[in-house]
């Protein structure tokens, strides 16, 4: 099996040279780049699997060379970000980053956000059901059952749930779920959307405040898993 290829763009040498160790060590092969300029060339001479895109990098803005990449680069971008500026994140995030990592983070944290990246780069086919735990979706006949028994749930939460189902592992801003799911004009309306995950999670969480399923990222949206 080919291995999947991961570019680290990276200014800090200890960093960059932790995440090669790691990655390869995980069975990645790793490019490494050291500047925006290096990592944009890099990335078009190498199509990588994923994009590890360090934010503060000191010939670049992150945000600009993000978005530089997604006018032709599909696959997952990864930013790692030096502290939780939630609004970094967000802006990040909505200029299409796949999910994103606070420095410092844990080795198998980063681990598994890539592999799970990596998972849905390669599997955008729709598949018309879902199922997790005790966790059953029908996308076309808009059902949902856990441990077996229908749950019944508004046109809103199933839309809600099927949308944050159809992006399992990747965080999703609160605006960008405002917008698609109440439509421009909405994206400020984060009550709302606090209000109907909280309708949600009672009727799929086996604990509600505790839940395993819909994640809370704080200041940031939500995260299926
Ligand atoms: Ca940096």
């Amino acid at each position: 099996m080919n291995k999947s290829e991961i570019l680290v763009i990276e200014d800090e040498p200890q960093i960059r040279k932790l995440l090669e160790i790691n990655l390869e060590s995980n069975g990645f092969k790793t490019i490494l780049a050291s500047t925006g300029k290096e990592g944009l060339t890099l990335a078009s001479s190498h199509l990588p699997d994923l994009i590890l895109l360090d934010l503060g990098l000191p010939d670049a803005n992150g945000h600009d060379l993000l978005k530089e990449l997604r006018l032709w680069y599909g696959k997952a971008i990864i930013i790692l970000s030096v502290q939780k500026t939630e609004s970094d994140i967000v802006k990040a995030l909505d200029n299409g980053a796949t999910d994103y990592l606070v420095k410092p983070f844990r080795t198998g944290e980063l681990m598994a956000r890539i592999r799970s990246a990596i998972r849905r780069n390669n599997s955008e086919t729709d598949s018309p059901k879902f199922a997790m735990d005790s966790l059953e979706i029908d996308f076309p006949a808009r059902t949902v059952t856990k441990d077996g028994e229908f749950i019944k749930l508004t046109t809103t939460e199933f839309n809600l749930l099927s949308l944050l189902v159809k992006n399992e592992g990747r965080v999703l801003t609160h605006q960008f779920i405002l917008k698609e799911i109440w439509g421009v004009g909405y994206q400020t309306e984060t009550q709302y959307l606090r209000v109907f995950v909280g309708q949600l999670r009672k009727k799929i969480e086996e604990n509600p405040n505790q839940p395993r399923h819909i994640i809370t990222e704080s200041g940031v949206g939500y995260r299926f898993q």
